[in-house]
């Protein structure tokens, strides 16, 4: 009984985000730093529209989105984010602990807000708002300093269907995201979850990227699990089986 990834992210937008006297607002749980990317501050929000059994956000905030976090506005996350980034030295931000596309006048308006001063945005997503929005990607490639991460459930729609749970068509829309991503002209590239996927999977990937566009078979990042206490619970709940896997603090250095 698979879900519509659509329709998903559309239910869990209704939950995490409202309209406020400045703008939309969106929950939101922290901000911290990460040791991603070498350093960078990450605004943690709120609601995913996929349910990935390998995903490391705890139950609380994945499967209960309506009562974690608080409401924020852009500017109140782009000061945190500004503020953490100037104490840190870092001059890398990102929004993670859910699905930073939902709710794009947020996002928007967020990127707004840190325009000109100076910083890199990662965005990370599962690319499935931006394949269902046509205008989505265009809306991006005004902000220069943002650099997409469409992050690949698996290789194909079969292992995109076994890991999220969702419709196999959910695959079909993450590539979707990046050729559109690719047709306006947004700096970006795939990472894929490959810990549950045999190799010649892999490799019929790379070979779709390709088709898509040659820099994105080039430039994959290969994503593999991390084994956190809940991580590893919800795993063997779903009896997934994986090929590769790292213990938080063995991650070796060029994943991180
Ligand atoms: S897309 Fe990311 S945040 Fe959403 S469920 Fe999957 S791993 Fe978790």
């Amino acid at each position: 009984m698979f879900y519509n990834p659509v329709q998903r992210h559309l239910a869990i937008e209704k939950l995490v985000t409202r309209m406020g006297p400045k703008g939309q607002e969106r929950k939101y749980y922290r901000i911290r730093p990460a040791r991603w990317y070498g350093g960078i501050i990450t605004a943690d929000c709120v609601g995913c529209g996929l349910l990935c059994k390998f995903c490391w956000v705890s139950d609380a905030v994945m499967l209960r989105p309506a009562d974690a976090g608080r409401f924020y506005t852009p500017r109140k996350i782009a000061d945190g984010l500004v503020a953490l980034a100037k104490k840190r030295s870092l001059d890398l931000l990102r929004v993670s602990g859910g699905e930073p596309t939902i709710g794009k006048p947020h996002l928007l308006q967020l990127l707004d807000a840190l325009q000109g001063k100076g910083y890199r945005f990662i965005l990370e997503t599962n690319g499935i708002p931006i394949a269902n929005d046509e205008s989505y990607a265009e809306n991006l490639s005004k902000y220069g300093f943002v650099h997409v991460r469409v992050s690949l459930k698996g290789c194909n729609e079969e292992e995109f269907a076994m890991l999220t749970g969702a419709k196999p068509n959910g695959f079909t829309l993450q590539l979707k995201a990046l050729q559109n991503l690719i047709d306006a002209g947004v700096s970006c590239h795939p990472s894929v979850m490959a810990s549950f996927s045999p190799r010649k999977s892999l490799q019929a990937l790379i070979r779709t990227l390709r088709q898509i566009s040659s820099s994105l078979a080039e430039e994959a990042e290969i994503e593999e699990l991390i084994l956190y206490p809940h991580v590893i619970k919800r795993v063997r709940m779903h009896k997934l089986k994986y090929y590769t896997a790292y213990t938080p603090k063995r991650v070796p250095p060029e994943r991180i």
